[in-house]
């Protein structure tokens, strides 16, 4: 399906992104991987996948809180693949803390990973996709992009943020064959997700377990998490041609949250 594209994904060392990552090599795309982690662990997922799918896969470490190093990986990207034909913008960071003891630099990072990123990576993606004639944008929100929770300004202010972007842009490239969705998943069990249960703990003045009760699984009227495939499906399917006519969309995967 994807045999021949470049596939960007940010935040790919771990859940979500890696889940996307792993179902665009799957259906052939080569991949540029990117994300923190342990040096040796991100070589041997980079080879296995490279090897599982037999597609090219590489890897590099900007720091999405950076311009500079936005610049140098989408540089980079162009340069080895050709093209980012598609790109998803996934990284993000939690911080959950009431507002009037939020700590401005968690407030500063967050901004910068989950929405001021994804400014960056598509501007510099644009052009290509332009002169193609064709590019899929697909920003991972949230469910809180669609609805606020409390201890979460920043998170929500971010995911809200991604929201209008994603229908800007779109409007900007919708005769330009590139189109620019955002996916709100509700919640997914990642790393993202096991911090913040502790943190929301302390918040809350409850137990742990009651977090993931009363508060997570409490908003999806499934009482189930999300599963990173369901994001990377819905993901994929709004990469390829059968979705050429959805754009602008920011379409909820989230076992009926924001439907209440
Ligand atoms: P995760 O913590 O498992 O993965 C986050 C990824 O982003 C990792 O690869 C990490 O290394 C990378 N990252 C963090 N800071 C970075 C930086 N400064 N530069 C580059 N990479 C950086 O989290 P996840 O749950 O997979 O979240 C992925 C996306 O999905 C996020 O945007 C998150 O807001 C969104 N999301 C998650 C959930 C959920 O319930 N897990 C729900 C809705 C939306």
């Amino acid at each position: 399906m994807f045999e021949g594209k470049a596939a960007l994904v940010t935040g790919s060392t771990s859940g979500i992104g890696l889940g996307i990552a792993r179902e665009l090599a799957r259906l052939g795309a080569n991949i540029v991987l990117n994300g923190f982690g342990d040096a040796r662990e991100i070589e041997s997922l980079r080879a296995g996948l490279a090897e599982s799918a037999g597609v090219a896969v590489a890897y590099d470490d900007a720091d999405m809180s950076r311009a500079d190093a936005i610049e140098r990986m989408m540089a980079r990207a162009i340069g080895e693949f050709g093209a980012v034909d598609i790109l998803v913008n996934n990284a993000g960071v939690q911080h959950v803390a009431p507002v009037d003891e939020f700590p401005p630099a968690k407030w500063d990072a967050i901004v910068a990973i989950n929405l001021t990123a994804a400014f960056h990576t598509t501007r510099l993606a644009l052009p290509g996709m332009k002169r193609r004639g064709r590019g899929r944008i697909v920003n991972i929100a949230s469910a809180h992009a669609l609805v606020a929770s409390p201890y979460k300004s920043a998170y929500v202010a971010a995911k809200h943020g991604i929201a209008g972007f994603t229908r800007t842009v779109a409007l900007e490239v919708a005769q330009a064959g590139v189109t620019v969705n955002a996916v709100c998943p509700g919640y997914v069990l990642t790393p993202l997700v096991q911090k913040q249960i502790p943190e929301t703990a302390r918040a809350r003045g409850i137990s742990e377990e009651a977090v993931v009760r009363d508060v997570l699984l409490a908003a999806q009227p499934t009482r189930k998490f999300v599963t990173v495939e369901e994001v990377a499906a819905l993901t994929a399917f709004l990469c390829g041609d059968a979705a050429a006519s959805i754009t602008g969309a920011v379409l909820p995967i989230d076992g009926g949250w924001t439907a209440q």
